[in-house]
């Protein structure tokens, strides 16, 4: 029967870099230490110098913040830092955090040294939040007894631990507490060498047959990110096997990327439509977030989260105060002539 590739409506967009079911064999790719960690040569640095620090005064780590677009890292970031460090870890998320009472419990659970990550701490809600402040400065937690005038507040000790949060929003965290963290760290866009290492690393595990430049193919169109990057070459892993007996070389990528609609540089069927959105129905811009993603039937915080940092870093999008423009280099990608006489804006 085979793999139909002109139709697989069975699978979830490539995209998207949040996780999604196909990346379930996620785990078994993800590294387990910063040796094994490729690019972030600035965070890992800092992080290397730190976790060393901290292991020689046998004391725990200072909280951390790890910010950046998802799929970059953050997670198996903070695997690592435990991992270093010789240390447990719990995974928890903002969301998932609905009562004081959760938070109050993980932290009351955690032994010495132990490391909780909470992932999109951003949505953490602001009343629960309050209780970090002295669980990360003091390593206690103030419960409150009784209501009204005859309430109490006691102080329980809580074991010495390390936070990491991990947010794609550094901008929504409240100012308490992210002066609460001693070392914010924020993880950039990869390079294509940085992922064409990534995916030859990943096809090792996966025991995938691939040429370097079957690689660097996969790599250039990622759009920076890892996730992204494993995912398409488990795709271009089945695509191989029907098609090419299983070997990935440059033409069989070529191939099946340009059957997933993933153009030259790795934008899809929804960059496009909002860069041609912006072009045709708002003369290049500028026009309001909210405005675009109705457009493009596409949510706000999809676009700027999903989309928008690659396409800042390709310079093909500009972000003013009043709003999105498309720039010269989108329009060039895209084979459109411009007016730029008439549109001073940009
Ligand atoms: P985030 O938490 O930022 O959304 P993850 O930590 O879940 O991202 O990373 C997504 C996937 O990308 C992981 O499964 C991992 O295999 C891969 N990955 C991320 N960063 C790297 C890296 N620096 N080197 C190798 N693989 C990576």
């Amino acid at each position: 029967m085979g793999i139909d590739f002109t139709d697989d409506v069975s699978y979830e967009p490539i995209v998207t870099t949040s996780f999604v079911r196909e990346d379930m064999g996620e785990q078994t790719l993800r590294p387990r230490f910063l040796s094994e960690y490729n690019g972030q040569e600035k965070a890992k640095s800092s992080l290397e110098i730190s976790i060393e620090a901290a292991r020689m005064r046998k004391e725990p780590l200072d909280h951390i913040l790890l910010y950046g677009p998802p799929g970059l890292g953050k997670t198996t970031l903070a695997g690592i830092i435990a991992n270093e460090m010789g240390s447990n870890i719990r995974i928890t998320s903002g969301p998932a955090i609905e009562k004081a009472g959760d938070l109050a419990a993980l932290l009351t659970n955690l032994a010495e040294g132990d490391i909780l990550f909470i992932d999109e701490i951003h949505r953490l809600n602001r009343n629960i939040e309050e209780i970090l402040y002295p669980a990360m400065e003091d390593y206690a937690l103030d419960i409150i007894i009784g209501k009204g005038p005859s309430a109490n507040s006691i102080r329980l000790d809580l074991q010495s631990f390390t936070l990491i949060g991990a947010t794609t929003r550094a901008g929504q965290l409240s100012a308490p507490l992210r002066e609460r963290f001693g070392m914010t760290l924020r993880l950039d866009l990869y390079t294509v060498q940085e992922l064409q290492k990534i995916v030859l690393r990943s096809a090792g595990i996966l025991g995938v047959e691939i040429e370097p430049g079957g690689a660097a193919e996969i790599a250039a169109r990622s759009r920076g990110t890892p996730r992204i990057a494993n995912r398409l070459l488990r795709r271009i892993r089945d695509y191989a096997q029907v098609r090419a007996e299983g070997v990935i070389t440059r033409e069989v990528a070529d191939e099946a990327l340009r059957r997933l609609e993933i153009d030259e540089i790795g934008l899809d069927a929804t960059d496009r439509n909002m860069l041609l959105s912006i072009i045709r129905n708002y003369g290049g811009g500028p026009v309001g977030l909210e405005t675009l993603a109705a457009t493009v039937g596409e949510e706000a915080i999809t676009l700027e989260d999903v989309y928008e940092p690659y396409l800042l870093q390709l310079g093909f999008l500009s972000r003013t105060p009043r709003g999105r423009c498309a720039t010269r280099l989108a329009y060039e990608h895209l084979g459109i002539e411009a007016d730029f006489q008439t549109q001073m804006k940009l």
